[in-house]
C-alpha cells in the first residue's frame, strides 16, 4: 500500500539544502514533513511542518521522529546508520541503512562496482602503515583518498611517488584510505537512478559536470560532449549498481569518461545530488519529487527533459566583492534573463565555499540556455 499524499508524513534525517527541498517537493504534493537536525536555523527545519533539533543518535529524538512519521528518508551521507537502523524497526527507510553504508565507505564502494562489472579506476585499500609496502607501482601517481567522510574534495592528496603516498597517509591521520591511479579524465558526469522497493528503476538523461576547486561549478544536460551510446552505458551502469544494492530513493552515481573514451564509475551518494538539481526545472519530475515517489510506494514515472538547462552552484563567494566586502548579488537582474530560475537555501551567513543556492537556466535550444547562463554569471560577476 503506498503511503498517499493527502494523509501520510516523511520524515528527513539532516536538515541542509538537499533536506528543504525534499520538503517542498513533499509538500507541494500534500505530505506533512518533519525534519530532524541538531542546527537551530536548519534550511529544511524552517520550511517542514515540524523540526525536532536534537542529535542524529538522540535515541528519544529518533523514537519521537518516527511516532511522527510514516516513512523516513536522508538527506546527507554520513547519517549515522545506526539512526536508521533503529527507525527501521518499526517504520519505512528508505535508502535502507546496509545501501547506505555501502556509500559511506570508499573501499565498500569500490567492491560494489567490482561486484556489479560497472569498471572503477584501479586501487588498493590502506588499512594502516604496513598496507604501504604492497602498494603497486602502477597506482603511482595517484590520488589518496579517506574510505569515510570526505566531500568536494576534502579528506584527498595527489601523490606523485611513494615518499609522498606515505607522507600523505600521515598526514590524514592514518584511518582508512583507498589510493587510485591518477586517470586522464577528459570529463565528469553523473547519473541519478531511482528505485522502488518493488525494483521498479528509472533513470534520468546523464548530466555533464563541471567542478571548481573540488566543488561543483556547473551542470550541464544534454551532457554537450558524450554520445548516446555512452550515455546508454552511463545509465544501465548506475540502474545495475542501484538493484545491487537493493537500493530504494535516488541514487547519484558519479563518472569519469577517461581521454581514451572509455567510461569509468567515480562514487556514488545515497541521495539526491546537487549534480541532479537541473530537474527541478527542466525535467516534468524532479530528483526531490522522485525521492518522495520511492519512499512512499508511489509509480516512478519515467522522467523526461523538457528543456536544455545549464545548472549554476551559487556560493558564498558571490556575497563578497572584490575588496572582501559583503555585498548583495544582483537578483532582479538575473531573474529578468529568460529561462532562469533561482533557488536560495535559505542560509543567512555567506562564506567563501559555502552552497547557497543555485540558479537553473533553461532554453528551447542549448545554445540559448548556455549563452543566458552566461548572461547570468557576468551580471553575478
Ligand atoms: P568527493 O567526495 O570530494 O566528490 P571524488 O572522489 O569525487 O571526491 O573526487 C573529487 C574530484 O577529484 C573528482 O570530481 C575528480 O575531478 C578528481 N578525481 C577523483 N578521483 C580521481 C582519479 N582517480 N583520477 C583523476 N581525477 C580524480
Ligand atoms: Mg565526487
Amino acid at each position: 500500500m503506498p503511503l498517499l499524499p493527502g494523509h501520510a508524513t516523511l520524515g528527513v534525517l539532516g536538515g541542509g539544502q538537499l533536506g528543504r527541498m525534499f520538503v517542498h517537493a513533499a509538500q507541494a504534493l500534500g505530505y506533512r514533513c518533519v525534519v530532524l537536525d541538531p542546527d537551530e536555523s536548519s534550511p529544511a527545519g524552517a520550511v517542514a511542518h515540524d523540526h525536532v533539533r536534537a542529535d542524529y543518535l538522540d535515541a528519544q529524538a529518533l523514537e519521537d521522529l518516527a511516532r511522527r512519521c510514516d516513512a523516513i528518508t536522508t538527506e546527507f551521507e554520513n547519517v549515522p546508520a545506526r539512526a536508521l537502523e533503529q527507525l527501521a524497526r518499526t517504520r519505512v527507510v528508505a535508502p535502507g541503512a546496509a545501501a547506505v553504508a555501502v556509500c559511506q565507505d570508499r573501499a565498500r564502494e569500490k567492491a560494489h562496482f567490482d561486484a556489479s562489472g560497472v569498471p572503477c579506476a584501479p586501487y588498493a585499500v590502506l588499512r594502516g602503515t604496513a598496507d604501504l609496502a604492497a602498494v603497486p607501482d602502477t597506482l603511482l601517481p595517484g590520488i589518496l583518498k579517506t574510505a569515510r567522510l570526505g566531500y568536494d574534495g576534502k579528506g584527498q592528496r595527489r601523490v606523485a611517488d611513494r615518499a609522498q603516498l606515505t607522507a600523505a597517509f600521515d598526514e590524514l591521520g592514518r584511518v582508512d584510505c583507498v589510493l587510485e591511479q591518477m586517470l586522464p579524465l577528459a570529463l565528469e558526469l553523473s547519473v541519478l537512478v531511482a528505485r522502488g522497493a518493488d525494483g521498479q528503476v528509472q533513470t534520468y538523461p546523464v548530466q555533464q559536470n563541471l567542478h571548481r576547486d573540488g566543488i561543483l561549478a556547473v551542470t550541464e544536460v544534454p551532457a554537450p560532449q558524450v554520445d548516446a551510446a555512452m550515455q546508454a552505458q552511463a545509465r544501465q551502469s548506475a540502474a545495475a549498481i542501484a538493484a545491487g544494492l537493493g537500493y530504494v530513493g535516488v541514487l547519484c552515481v558519479e563518472f569519469f569518461v577517461l581521454k581514451d573514451g572509455r567510461l569509468v564509475v567515480n562514487e556514488m551518494a545515497p541521495r539526491p545530488h546537487n549534480s541532479g538539481h537541473y530537474t527541478m526545472d527542466a525535467c516534468d519530475v524532479s530528483q526531490f519529487e522522485m525521492q518522495v515517489r520511492a519512499m512512499a510506494g508511489l509509480p516512478l514515472r519515467e522522467p523526461r527533459l523538457h528543456s536544455p538547462v545549464v545548472m549554476l552552484n551559487l556560493l558564498g563567494d558571490l556575497w563578497f566583492d572584490a575588496d572582501g566586502r559583503e555585498r548583495a548579488p544582483d537578483w532582479a537582474g538575473v531573474l529578468a534573463i529568460p529561462g532562469a530560475e533561482l533557488h536560495l537555501y535559505g542560509k543567512t551567513e555567506a562564506r567563501h565555499g559555502r552552497k547557497m543556492g543555485h540558479l537553473n537556466v533553461i532554453g528551447a535550444s542549448a545554445d540559448e540556455a548556455r549563452d543566458n547562463a552566461r548572461r547570468a554569471c557576468a551580471l553575478l560577476g
